[in-house]
Parts: structure tokens; C-alpha cells; sequence
């Protein structure tokens, strides 16, 4: 049967503003009409459409789900906001995804010691975390801190792995655990990650070499508005539970000191100060009050973090003859002492 019946079909009038047009015949009919649409034929036809559109659309959702994973990596809800991670190109992000483990670490936690043997590394995506460097006797000071700018372990990509300090979980933080092997592995590739961490390696020489000085120079006063203010960024939380105790141990001074000089601050309505907790009432004066390692290392961070197209490619094109234009002495001249 036909599905369109031409026999009785009377062409309908055609309006005048169509006159010009191509009109059609009763004859074209009959040729449309031969054309028939059996039900039989043309299903296998609808279900290889259906199921290519499904394809298409699956196809361009996971692309999408990827490119979202990949790139929205300042978005605070995303799941992966940790810089080495989120700049990583897909063929890397590929290789270490299946061994990222997500954990959440909370305050306190003590993710290793200075000496321990480095089994994992970790990738905040987010809080903070004191580096503290440790005497026999037990005393500590903090040297430096990271958070979703860095890793835990670094120290793995200069064949080393054992911590060299001790790392201690100060704001609530989310991240992945990674095995330190593949970490390695992800290194040698010699791609973006190898890249990023040695630039994120450098930014903690520096940090450190920073609160060395800070540490002898500055006075206790402008080092614990420094903490307060890293600590409050980090957090993202006014209320900070620190014992004076605890703040003796990350500035390395005497807990008396601390007292005294946090009753001195809390005069000036900065802050609040009761039993183990630091209410921070003016961030700005806080702020204003910390010493300058505050900003010099915050500077450094920023560059390490606006620099996403950082690349050691103008380091290893630097030959020994350029090397030579320069002021450094040679090797010989340093074994001779000339
Ligand atoms: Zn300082």
C-alpha cells in the first residue's frame, strides 16, 4: 500500500505571491508515490541513526567531563585544584589519573617525619601545611608551607626519597595520594609535571631560604602576624585553634613570648585571644603588620602560579658556550682556585 495516495489528491490553489515559483504536477506525485516507505526497510535505518547520535553525544560529554576536569582548576568546587596536577596536559593527566587517591587530611595530622622513607606524595587541593624542621631535643620551627600550589614529597623528584622535614596538616585538607613511584615516573617523561615541579622545588628554596632569615632577624611580633595572616588565608577562617604552645613551636620562641606579645596585639583590637583560640577581628591591620617575608614569598608564589606556560625549554638550549660569555668561572678555574 502507499502511503501517500495520489489518486483523489487535488492540488491546492496556488497563491498569487507564489505564482512564479516551481509548481508540481500530479505526475510528481506519482513518482514520489513509487518511492514507498515500507516499515520493514526503513527501520534498520532509524536504529543506525539513533544509535550513531548516541555515539556522538557520549563522545562529546566525556570530551566535555575532560575538558572541565582539566581547566577549571581555580574553581574551589572542583575536584582537582592542586596546581601540578591541574596544569598537567592530557596524555600526562592520563598516566597518573588511575592513581590518584582522594583523601581528606585534617588539622594535626602529621603526614611524615623529617628522616621517614617516602612511600606516597601528596597533592593538596587545598588547606595548608607547615614544613617544620626539627631539633634532637624535640624543639621545631616552621621553614615553610604548602597547600593546592604543591606537593608533599618533593623531594622524590631529586632521587631522594626521604623527607627531609617534618609535615604537619595545620588547615583542613583535601587532596590525592599518589605512589611515590609514579610520581618519579611522571618526572623522568620530561614533560610539563617535570617542569612544574622543579619550578614548585624552586619556590620552596626559596620560601626557606626566606624564613631563615626571617627567623633571625625579624621580630616575634611581625613573624606571628605573618603566620596569623598566612594562616588565615589558607583556612579561610577568622577563628584559628592554636594554643600558645603550638604558635611557640612554628615560630620557634618561648611560649611566654608569645603570650606577651599576643595580650599586646589583642590591645590593639586586631584580635581576639581566649583558651586556644585566635579570633582575627582586623585581617588588614593583621596584615599590615606582618613582616616582609610575608609579601616576598607571597610575590613568588604569585609568579610560580601566573607562570602556566613555564617552560625549561630556554635553560636547555643554554650550551657551555654560552655558558662561557659568562662571568662564572669555568670548572678548572674552581679546582686551580684562580
Ligand atoms: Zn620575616
Amino acid at each position: 500500500m502507499s502511503y501517500l495516495n495520489t489518486q483523489n489528491y487535488k492540488l491546492p490553489d496556488i497563491p498569487a505571491r507564489y505564482a512564479d515559483h516551481p509548481t508540481y504536477t500530479a505526475t510528481d506525485f506519482n513518482k514520489l508515490a513509487s518511492n514507498r516507505l515500507e516499515p520493514h526497510r526503513v527501520l534498520p535505518y532509524i536504529l543506525l541513526s539513533v544509535s550513531v547520535l548516541s555515539f556522538v553525544y557520549q563522545l562529546t560529554q566525556s570530551q566535555k567531563n575532560e575538558v572541565n576536569f582539566m581547566h577549571d582548576a581555580n574553581d574551589s568546587r572542583h575536584p582537582i585544584s592542586n596546581r601540578l596536577l591541574a596544569v598537567l596536559p592530557p596524555t600526562e593527566f592520563a598516566f597518573i589519573q588511575p592513581h590518584l587517591k582522594e583523601v581528606v587530611y585534617e588539622p594535626g595530622t602529621m603526614l611524615a617525619r623529617a628522616g621517614d622513607t617516602l612511600r606516597t606524595c601528596f597533592f593538596p587541593n587545598g588547606g595548608m601545611v607547615s614544613l617544620l624542621c626539627v631539633t634532637e631535643q624535640g624543639r621545631s620551627v616552621e621553614a615553610g608551607f604548602t597547600g593546592f600550589e604543591g606537593m608533599i614529597g618533593v623531594s622524590v623528584i631529586l632521587r631522594k626519597n626521604e623527607m627531609p622535614y617534618d609535615a604537619l596538616v595545620q588547615a583542613s585538607t583535601p587532596g590525592f595520594t599518589v605512589d611515590a613511584k609514579v610520581v618519579l615516573d611522571l618526572f623522568n617523561r620530561g614533560g610539563v609535571f617535570h617542569d612544574a615541579t622543579l619550578r614548585f622545588a624552586y619556590v620552596i628554596l626559596k620560601q626557606m631560604s626566606q624564613t631563615c632569615v626571617c627567623n633571625h632577624y625579624h621580630t616575634i611580633e611581625s613573624r606571628l602576624c605573618r603566620w596569623l595572616t598566612v594562616m588565615c588565608e589558607r583556612s579561610n577562617n577568622r577563628h584559628l585553634k592554636v594554643t600558645q604552645e603550638f604558635l611557640a613551636h612554628m615560630l620557634g620562641v618561648q611560649r611566654t613570648s608569645i603570650g606577651m606579645i599576643a595580650n599586646s596585639i589583642q590591645r590593639t583590637g586586631a584580635i581576639r585571644y581566649a583558651r586556644g583560640r585566635v579570633e582575627i577581628i582586623d585581617l588588614e591591620r593583621i596584615r599590615a603588620s606582618a613582616c616582609d617575608c610575608y609579601r616576598i614569598i607571597r610575590e613568588e608564589q604569585d609568579k610560580y602560579l601566573t607562570d602556566s606556560n613555564f617552560t625549561m625549554s630556554d635553560i636547555r638550549q643554554t650550551n657551555v658556550g654560552d655558558m662561557r660569555d659568562t662571568n662564572l668561572a669555568s670548572p678548572q678555574e674552581l679546582s686551580s682556585g684562580t
